[in-house]
């Protein structure tokens, strides 16, 4: 079940051959998911009260390829941390790890279980991102700080109260983290940004944008206070190239995702 996602420019070369990704488009007004709530609360589960599990798990077609021992300076590996209806992200860079949101609190075992698919410790991290500061995001960050003690701990400038009292680094577009870019993505909260890997085609796009049964979709209106905002932020992602996006709500979109991304911008 566990499945390592290992990226760099020879996969991204074997996926141009491979085959096309369909996607559909919804308007931004279709059903998707995040707290409304700023604050670091335990909630067991999505705020939400859907179910935004899609129904096409499994069916990446990453290359698993993580016994052969290659090492690639440029490449990375990445590990979805599934928790119900929302995901966090491992991205590691030779024996370093970057944490990118933390989920709900009580999913350590989940993380336990990531960080061994990509051979890495707790210790191994020492970057954590929080995309923004909703609870389903950051709620489990004093489990994951905690054991993560190597780890500094970034929130967007204007999130950054989602940090509660676990100490953290504010950041803004433009900045960089473990060689990762930062970009600013606000509307669905201020501070939203997402996490690009460059060389590798890698977006982790936090609830700037979702998917769900294959299709792209932008913030939950209902938990975004600024769809304009938001939905100009999409259109900066869109402005990005990139291979495979993931998502705090759905699955990964993998190949020739930026594409996707920019006929979807056109939608809104
Ligand atoms: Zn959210």
């Amino acid at each position: 079940m566990a499945e390592l996602h290992r990226l760099n420019r020879r996969t991204f070369l074997n996926r141009m051959g491979g085959s096309t990704v369909a996607v559909a488009f919804l308007s931004s007004g279709v059903l998707a998911a995040c707290s409304s709530d700023g604050s670091v609360v335990p909630v067991a589960s999505g705020p939400d009260g859907a179910d935004l599990t899609s129904t096409t798990e499994g069916s990446t077609s990453n290359e698993v390829d993580s016994q052969d021992g290659e090492s690639d300076a440029e490449g990375i590996r990445w590990q979805r941390v599934q928790m119900g209806g929302v995901s966090a992200y491992l991205i590691a860079r030779g024996s370093e790890v970057a944490v990118v949101d933390t989920g709900n609190p009580n999913n350590i075992d989940k993380f336990d279980a990531a960080l061994s698919t990509i051979g890495a410790q707790w210790g191994d991290v020492k970057h954590i991102i929080l995309t923004h500061k909703h609870g389903d995001h950051v709620g489990g960050l004093p489990e994951v700080a905690g054991l993560a003690s190597q780890a500094s701990v970034y929130i967007g400038e204007a999130d950054l109260s989602g940090a509660g009292d676990i100490a953290a680094e504010p950041i803004n577009d433009g900045d960089e983290v473990f060689g990762l870019q930062i970009i600013g993505t606000p509307g669905h909260t201020a501070g939203h940004v997402s996490v690009l890997d460059v060389g590798a085609g890698f977006l982790v796009a936090g609830d700037a944008l979702n998917e769900r049964d294959g299709m792209l979709l932008g913030p939950n209106p209902q938990y975004t206070p600024d769809m304009e905002t938001a939905n100009a932020s999409v259109k900066r992602l869109a402005e990005r190239t990139f291979e495979t996006v993931v998502f705090g709500h759905g699955n990964p979109l993998e190949g020739d995702a930026s594409d996707a991304v920019v006929a979807f911008a056109q939608t809104i």
